[in-house]
């Protein structure tokens, strides 16, 4: 398409989906980056996607994120394998066995990686960094795992800063672009 100002983009568009143990924050998260507010108790059983236009790197593009709720772990994979551009793997950094979990779900992307293209970016997110004081989770071992399935690595908290949740979504886009 062209017009006046030159070459004109078609609408960009990005699924994200958010991966996780129960209780790590993806929803407080997501909740976060679409309304800037953290909500302290959100239906734990809720899973949907959500729909945003956003700007990363004054490009407009549309921005979905699906905020899963899976209660036995990594099964059932089949209805965001092959939807998302990038994945944000969430764990909280009090919780040990969330760490763990991540590990499975990071296990289970890696097993998959020909139902979807292989060049899908992966974040390894440990949130609650405001409960850093209950630390279960070195950062050294979040980059540790991240190094190992090849993901980007970021601490962040749902309940800090707008900008910084904000952050990790848009390096989330900028990264499945790339891809
Ligand atoms: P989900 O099951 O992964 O969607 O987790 P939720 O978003 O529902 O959060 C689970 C619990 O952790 C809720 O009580 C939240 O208020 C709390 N929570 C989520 N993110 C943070 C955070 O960054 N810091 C703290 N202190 N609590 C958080
Ligand atoms: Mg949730």
């Amino acid at each position: 398409m062209t017009g006046m100002f030159g070459k004109v983009k078609p609408c960009a568009e990005c699924n994200l989906v958010l991966l996780g143990a129960m209780g790590c924050g993806k929803s407080a998260l997501t909740v976060k980056f679409l309304t800037k507010r953290f909500i302290s108790e959100y239906d734990p059983y809720l899973e949907d996607i959500y729909s945003s236009d956003e700007l990363v790197d004054q490009q407009p593009v549309t921005v979905r994120v699906m905020d899963t709720c899976d209660q036995e772990g990594p099964v059932n994979c089949e209805r965001y394998l092959s939807w998302a551009n990038a994945f944000l793997v969430v764990y909280s950094i009090n919780d040990m066995e969330s760490f763990k979990d991540c590990q499975l779900y990071l296990q289970t992307l890696s097993m998959h990686k020909n139902t979807f293209r292989s060049q899908t970016p992966i974040i390894l997110v440990g949130n609650k960094l405001d409960m850093d004081r209950y630390r279960h989770v070195s950062q050294s071992d979040g980059e540790a795992v991240a190094i190992r399935f090849d993901c980007s690595f970021f601490e962040v908290s749902a309940c800090w800063d707008f900008l910084s949740v904000q952050y990790i979504f848009h390096e989330a886009v900028r990264r499945a672009k790339r891809g």
